[in-house]
């Protein structure tokens, strides 16, 4: 498949999640032009608030292949995607990421990922969800564990 044809693929799905009362977001992850898996936003439907298109796409593929590490394929979403998804995508290694809608056309209809864009310039303490550092010296015991750790899997 052409990347355009990926593309629609994406497209067609979040087409057809709207009949099926989810989200219009839709995401396919390919490799040489071959899908590998899809994802569509199952928010609603699933009651998880995680459940974004991209993020079910990623967990789709990284299962079907049995790594956590999808270099060597891409993604393409029907939407540019949320922070949570973009972070998601970092972190699954893909090589390049296709996008339809952007994200003002998201906000444009009730789905606002820019204010998360727009938390994430601000310094923790002047965003809208409150936060504050407990039990530092506790918690950072577990990260000398895990440096000290010699059979780690790096990730
Ligand atoms: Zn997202």
């Amino acid at each position: 498949m052409t990347k355009e044809e990926l593309m629609r693929k994406a497209i067609e799905l979040s087409n057809e999640n709207v009949a099926n009362g989810g989200g219009p977001f839709g995401a396919v992850i390919a490799k040489d032009g071959e899908i590998i898996a899809t994802g569509v936003n199952r928010v609603t439907a699933s009651c998880d608030p995680t459940a974004h298109a991209e993020v079910s796409a990623i967990r789709a593929a990284a299962a079907k292949l049995g790594t956590f590490n999808l270099s060597g394929y891409e993604i393409y979403t029907s939407c540019e995607p949320c922070p949570m998804c973009l972070g998601a995508i970092y972190w699954a290694r893909l090589d390049k990421m296709y996008y339809g809608n952007n994200k003002t056309d998201a906000k444009n209809i009730g789905f606002d990922d820019s204010f998360i864009y727009d938390e994430l310039e601000l310094k923790p303490e002047d965003r809208k969800l409150p936060s504050e550092v407990l039990l530092h010296d506790e918690a950072i015991k577990a990260f000398e564990a895990w440096m000290e750790k010699e059979d780690k899997i790096e990730y």
